[in-house]
């Protein structure tokens, strides 16, 4: 991995010293320098860097200003900023930390502490860069069905909610879709659970291709999936449905079964607005409903959820 740091000083000669001695030390591959706290904060935020060292005075842009742009920016306050001052004044020193920097180092400084300093900082950053990472990843998988790969059941709600929420609030269109494998059961007694498992992948494969971003598909239970499409009326809702009763169909699943080869799904679409539909357990239940209308009306079918 590459590690950077930004240095800021109106001095080059500072500039200089500072960067002879951290390359010595081999923990940086990539060296910015700036004059002043505002081509540094312009730096810092192109190629954000492990680590900042900034002169408190300068010209112009002093280190104080530069500290107060940096803060406002919070998905840069992982990067420690060591303040580099001539003034060894306790009211600099105080000011520059409430500011948000992490630390300082006196001019003319020692470079053996400036490279302690520095160390010290840098392990920090990257342990919690590496938390951060961890924790992302962590996320990401609380919120995935291990075997397709789509959101989980719990994620959905909490996106459902929220959707139905903001759709409700502006009178906007919100449609759902469930959709459901016709004789699923009969996959895994033929074919067995494990083959019964690859044909999910493959129909999840084929609801998430070409959905928008905006959009959400998520494995509800079993062999059920809901898609919910954000900004989406009857007309959007059913070709969506109607690509995935053709794509399904039209799999080739011979080579994972050779009793099987093909499937079909069916699908339940209810759409918003519809003053009749107030909770989102509603608005479920009546994509269930479609969906068991279409189950009941033949299979490999959509219906369209109407209550009126
Ligand atoms: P219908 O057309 O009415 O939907 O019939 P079906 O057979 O698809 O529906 P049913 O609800 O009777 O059966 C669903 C089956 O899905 C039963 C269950 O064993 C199977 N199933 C549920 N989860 C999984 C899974 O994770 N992997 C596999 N292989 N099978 C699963
Ligand atoms: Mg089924
Ligand atoms: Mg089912």
């Amino acid at each position: 991995m590459i590690h950077s740091v930004l240095i800021i000083d109106d001095s080059q000669q500072e500039r200089n010293e500072i960067k002879n001695v951290l390359e010595a030390t081999g923990l940086f591959d990539a060296f910015y320098e700036a004059p002043d706290g505002l081509k540094g904060f312009k730096l810092m935020l192109s190629n954000p860097p492990d680590l900042i060292l900034c002169d408190l005075v300068m010209p112009d842009f002093d280190g104080f200003k530069f500290l107060r742009l940096k803060k406002a920016r919070q998905d840069y306050d992982n990067i420690p900023v060591l303040m580099v001052t001539g003034r060894d004044d306790m009211n600099d020193k105080i000011r520059g930390l409430e500011e948000g920097a992490q630390d300082y180092v006196l001019k003319p400084f020692n470079p053996l502490e400036l490279v302690a300093r520095v160390k010290a900082h840098l392990r920090i950053k990257l342990l919690q860069d590496e938390l951060k990472q961890v924790n992302e990843k962590l996320e990401t998988l609380s919120n995935t069905d291990p075997l397709t790969g789509l959101y989980n059941r719990r994620y959905f709600f909490n996106i459902l909610e929220r959707e139905f929420e903001r759709t409700k609030r502006y009178n906007r269109s919100l449609s759902l879709l469930m959709v459901d494998i016709d004789f699923f059961k009969s996959v895994n007694d033929k074919c067995g659970h494990l083959v019964g498992d690859k044909v999910l992948t493959v129909v999840a494969r084929v609801l998430k291709t070409d959905l928008r971003k905006i959009d959400s598909c998520a494995r509800y239970g079993g062999e059920e999936f809901v898609i919910l499409l954000p900004e989406t009326d009857i007309i959007g809702a059913e070709s969506v449905g109607n690509r995935y009763l053709t794509e399904i169909r039209e799999q080739d699943l011979s080579d994972i079964c050779k009793e099987i080869k093909t499937t079909t799904v069916s699908v339940g679409i209810v759409c918003l607005p519809d003053d009749a539909i107030k909770t989102t357990d509603v608005f479920l239940k009546a994509a269930d409903d479609a969906l068991y209308a279409a189950k009941k009306s033949g299979r490999n079918k959509l219906v369209v959820y109407n209550n009126h």
